[in-house]
């Protein structure tokens, strides 16, 4: 495996490490042996080593969850005490050697079925590669295919996907531009300020693979610590020049002579509207842009403060009777997090969701000597991305895949990896509020584990914690159906009046692609009219027949269930594709490139048919957001990870046709003012 891209700049070269042995003795004492073993073929280079301790280094103790598991054997620390003195041998000396790289597929095959103490497919290296740090892009493209300068690109949003899509353009020198309709960078993680607001997905895997850093203080950190990774990135990368704040993307449209998309573009400030050209456009616009509220008469007429999650505001709660209205991801976070600060708080609760228990000892704070490897040890913190993400995904796939021998006699969970974990959630609300007590009742779902989002306990049974917040006496779980708001409050179906000061809606926002922009394509259909319905579907890269050269990240059926990945994943190889294309417009000499009717309906057959096996289209007790109002699932991919990404490496060509028409213009012009 090479490092690939001719110009890239991700070089993903470890740098030498030389550090003070008594420092370094004290950080390995917290690694688990098998991970010291692989760092200690890196930095010794040495290959042997795997022959002489594989079998004494036992299997990973820690998990993605934060569990830690069974004791460490006498042939364990005796394996550790060694390769602790190789490892020290090693990184204290200032000449070291160049530390071994993964470009020996069958080694790091041997390497990675230890760094996860069982059998890893090679067929999945690749993938794991790239995704976990220790390979870039595997692109090599030849100087003489150049973009020319007039295959210039927009993108949409400055959230992780269009920051991708930025740092991308920039490494294979495509002119670019970005326009954000929010005034500062990070997306969703500069839009979502509610309190609790965080990450839940662990942070050694949701950083972009070409950006992982040691420093992050929490193992799923707050929504600000996100934003400012985003921040960081777009400087390091020089993106900052390119970004247009406060510019919403209002129109575009396709101008097939010319073969070029014109944007609008108003000033959210100004209101001034003006026009750009690019040759193609990248969407990181999200999915979830405006926010939903639920369909009950008089919201308006609450006299108190009423607030939605994605429009936060500062509120004063101290001594107020609140309400959050929601039990999702972002409900539970609010909950947790102002438990504390009010005289009572009813949680309104239309459907119980699983929980996940936060298991990570002190408030999920990642320990100093965990930085301190990931800093100091080299490929220590790819081969923990690895460990954390294999995790996931094997555990993910399974757990939505419905395995019809096991469903014959289960009634609600749908495979053994199903029932696994739901069954630790279902402890978790047994243990913390005594099985057949009325909030054990209330809080567990009918349906199979993975049916709607699971959520995660933003802390442990304590103040931070959603499961500790429920069990407060000034806390009510009400389950009740909400009837309607009154200016006091709001009246559940049993007739109930709730007195209240502060309604905080935690109810979501409508799945909106890119139905707020006006998008005309070839034929002069909008892209609206092309997704009636909330029918939304695309081809690999986002592609949609009629809109050349437009490639819509996170869209329909592109979500990362079933991948047991990041967001970051998704985004990172969608955008890797969408360059695939244009790459292919380059070296064909063609000005566009767009889906045919046929390889799009395949594509999109081929996403019901394995549909039909995951959990979406078999539990419909589950109230989700990832199925439309017809019943199809059009959220989530169907597909493995590693499926996902192979399909994404390289565009087929008879999928697509290539045109070649006059671009009028040079790079940039603005039409208009
Ligand atoms: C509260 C919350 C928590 C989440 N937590 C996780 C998590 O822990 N793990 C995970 O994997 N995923 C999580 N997600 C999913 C999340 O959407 C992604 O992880 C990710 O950050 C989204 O990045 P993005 O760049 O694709 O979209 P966004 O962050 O939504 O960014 C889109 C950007 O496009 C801009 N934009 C939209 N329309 C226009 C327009 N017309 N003109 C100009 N600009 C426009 C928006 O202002 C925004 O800045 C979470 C989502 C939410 C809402």
């Amino acid at each position: 495996m090479s490092d690939g891209n001719l110009r890239s700049r991700f070089t993903h070269n470890v740098p030498t490490s030389v550090v003070a042995e008594d420092e370094l003795r004290v950080h390995l004492s917290t690694v688990d042996t098998p991970l010291l073993l692989v760092c200690a073929v890196h930095v010794t280079g040495d290959s042997s080593l795997l022959d002489r301790f594989a079998d004494k280094v036992g299997i990973p103790r820690s998990n993605v969850l934060g569990v830690v598991e069974a004791p460490v054997d006498s042939a364990t620390l005796q394996a550790n005490a060694e390769l602790t003195d190789i490892v020290c041998d090693a990184l204290t000396k200032r000449n070291q050697n160049p530390y071994l790289r993964t470009t020996d597929l069958a080694l790091v095959a041997r390497m990675a079925d230890i760094a996860v103490g069982t059998y890893v497919d090679p067929k999945n290296l690749p993938m794991y590669m790239e995704q976990c740090g220790f390979a870039p892009d595997q692109r090599a493209i030849s100087p003489t295919s150049t973009p020319p300068a007039t295959l210039n690109l927009a993108i949409i949003g400055a959230g992780m996907t269009g920051l991708d899509a930025a740092v991308k353009a920039a490494d294979r020198g495509f002119e670019y531009e970005v326009f954000e309709m929010e005034a500062g960078i990070g997306g969703l993680w500069w839009s979502q300020t509610y309190p609790g607001v965080a990450v839940d997905t662990a942070s050694v895997y949701y950083s972009l693979s070409y950006e992982m850093t040691p420093d992050w203080s929490r193992h799923y950190p707050v929504g600000e610590e996100y934003g400012r990774y985003l921040t960081e990135l777009a400087k390091k990368y020089e993106l900052t020049d390119r970004l247009h704040f406060n510019s919403e993307v209002t129109q575009m449209k396709w101008l097939d002579t010319e073969q070029v998309w014109e944007l609008t573009i108003e000033d959210t400030v100004e209101h001034t509207i003006r026009t750009v050209r690019a040759a193609a456009v990248i969407s990181g616009a999200g999915h979830f842009n405006r926010p939903k509220y639920p369909d009950v008469p008089g919201r308006e007429s609450f006299a108190g403060t009423s607030v939605h999650t994605a429009r936060w505001r500062d509120i004063d709660l101290a001594g107020k009777r609140a309400a959050v209205i929601g039990v999702g991801a972002a409900g539970i976070q609010v909950i947790a997090s102002i438990a504390d600060q009010v005289e009572h708080l009813a949680v309104f609760q239309r459907q119980a969701h699983w929980v996940i228990p936060n298991l990570f000892p002190d408030n999920g704070k990642v320990g100093d000597s965990e930085r301190w490897l990931r800093r100091h040890l080299p490929y220590y913190q790819q081969w923990s991305r690895f460990l954390a993400f294999w995790q996931m995904n094997v555990i993910s796939y399974q757990m939505h895949k419905v395995d019809d021998d096991w469903i014959k006699t289960h009634s609600l969970s749908i495979s053994p990896e199903n029932d696994m974990i739901m069954q630790m959630s279902l402890n978790y609300i047994n243990d913390t509020f005594g099985e057949g007590s009325d909030l054990a009742r209330k809080l567990t779902p009918d349906f199979a584990f993975g049916g709607k989002r699971p959520i995660r306990d933003p802390g442990r049974f304590e103040p931070g914690g959603y499961y500790y917040a429920l069990s407060q006496p000034h806390v009510d779980l009400v389950t009740s159906t909400l009837s309607r708001v009154v200016p006091e409050g709001i009246v559940t179906a049993d007739g109930t009046l709730h007195e209240l000061d502060v309604i905080i809606w935690a109810t979501g926002m409508t799945l909106d692609w890119l139905s707020p922009i006006e998008i005309v394509g070839r034929n002069g259909v909008t892209l609206n009219q092309v997704w009636a319905d909330n029918n939304p579907r695309t081809y690999l890269g986002g592609t949609v027949p009629g809109f050349p050269n437009l490639f819509i990240n996170d869209g329909p059926n592109t979500g990362v269930a079933t991948g047991g990945a990041g967001h970051n994943f998704m985004t990172e190889t969608v955008d890797h594709y969408a360059f695939e294309c244009l790459q292919l417009v380059v070296e064909c000499g063609a000005t566009s490139i767009e889906v045919t009717q046929q390889a799009h309906d395949a594509h999109n057959d081929r996403i019901e048919e394995l549909m039909l096996d995951l959990i979406w289209t078999h539990e419909h007790r589950a109230d989700t957001y990832y199925r439309n109002q017809t019943g199809r699932i059009i959220l989530p991919s169907p597909f493995t990870a590693t499926d996902f990404w192979d399909m994404n490496q390289r565009p087929d060509k008879s999928a697509f046709l290539l045109r070649a028409g006059a671009r009028a213009g040079a790079v940039r012009q603005d039409v208009g003012a």
